[in-house]
């Protein structure tokens, strides 16, 4: 693809914020060539497919850095019993709904909400998932989806041991699996769209076992985790009563937290584990709408 886009205020999303007015930018394959002058791209790239933006603005693709595909299926969903609180949210709602998930509903959840993502300028999607009764196959399922509409994604599978050691394993080998897929992928392809992390649910579901596996997967494959942390009380206290530890440092006793891992929520952390996650350059997701519930 040879494509020339102008007419087009850009916003380039650097250190200095800047706005580009009558500019213009070629694109040759996957990648910028150039942003200059319009009159003087137009000349320089007469052969290119001219794209006229229309005076809309020109920015780069927003990035969703956590998401849910399979949350789709709760769109518009009720219950027979409200939640009164996040657990029960969780054992009501989250819960029952990943455990109905066979591939192909893992496949359409994604689909559903790739196209939402695209018709809302999301280029790149980080997702976190869970289906514990498909869990072998399943970010394939979520990548095939993806791919049909041109977005990165970067996946992982949620590794729990909320139904039991059998699954936990199939956890722990789909997100290996699927990292070691994505290497061989970018050996081939230097543009690969896809990557894996490690997923955990949350500190109050992970045993000793677990969280000790995901590190050193992490640590063997070079990838993150991605964890929810402190997206409620419950977090902070189920860990701490059976573990006797806060939750951000039991994660950084497993060697958890670092630069490539993701905290989504950090809604309860106190002083000292927002310092610790700043100490360990742990990166902290926050989703507002979710945060509200
Ligand atoms: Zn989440």
């Amino acid at each position: 693809m040879s494509l020339l886009i102008h007419n087009v205020l850009i916003f380039a999303n650097n250190d200095q914020n800047t706005v580009l007015e009558g500019h213009a930018v070629a694109i040759e394959g996957s990648r910028i060539q150039e942003i200059g002058g319009e009159s003087e791209l137009k000349q320089k790239y007469m052969q290119f497919e001219q794209f006229d933006g229309g005076g809309r603005l020109l920015m780069p693709g927003l990035i969703n850095a956590h998401m849910h595909f399979y949350g789709t299926f709760a769109r518009g969903l009720a219950l027979q019993q409200a939640p009164s609180n996040f657990h029960e949210i969780l054992k009501l709602l989250w819960w029952k709904l990943d455990s109905a998930l066979d591939l192909q509903a893992v496949y359409y959840s994604a689909l559903v909400q790739a196209i939402s993502a695209v018709k809302h300028g999301v280029t790149s999607i980080i997702d976190h998932h869970a289906s514990p009764k498909a869990v072998a196959g399943s970010l394939d399922k979520i990548e095939e989806a993806l791919n049909l509409l041109g977005l990165r994604g970067l996946l992982c599978y949620e590794v729990s041991d909320r139904d039991g050691e059998e699954i936990r394993e199939l956890g722990l080998q789909e997100n290996a699996r699927y990292i070691q897929k994505c290497k061989n992928a970018r050996q081939e392809n230097p543009d690969h769209l896809f990557d894996g992390m490690v997923g955990l649910h949350a500190s109050f579901t992970l045993e000793n076992e677990s969280l000790q596996k995901a590190a050193e997967l992490s640590k063997t494959s070079n990838r993150g985790c991605h964890i929810h942390l402190l997206e409620d009380r419950v977090d902070g206290d189920i860990t701490r009563g059976k573990f006797q530890i806060g939750v951000v440092e039991r994660l950084r006793e497993f060697g958890i937290l670092g630069e490539k891992t993701i905290t989504a929520h950090g809604i309860h952390l106190d002083e000292s584990e927002v310092d610790l996650l700043a100490e360990t350059d742990t990166v902290v997701v926050h989703n507002p709408q979710s945060n509200m519930n």
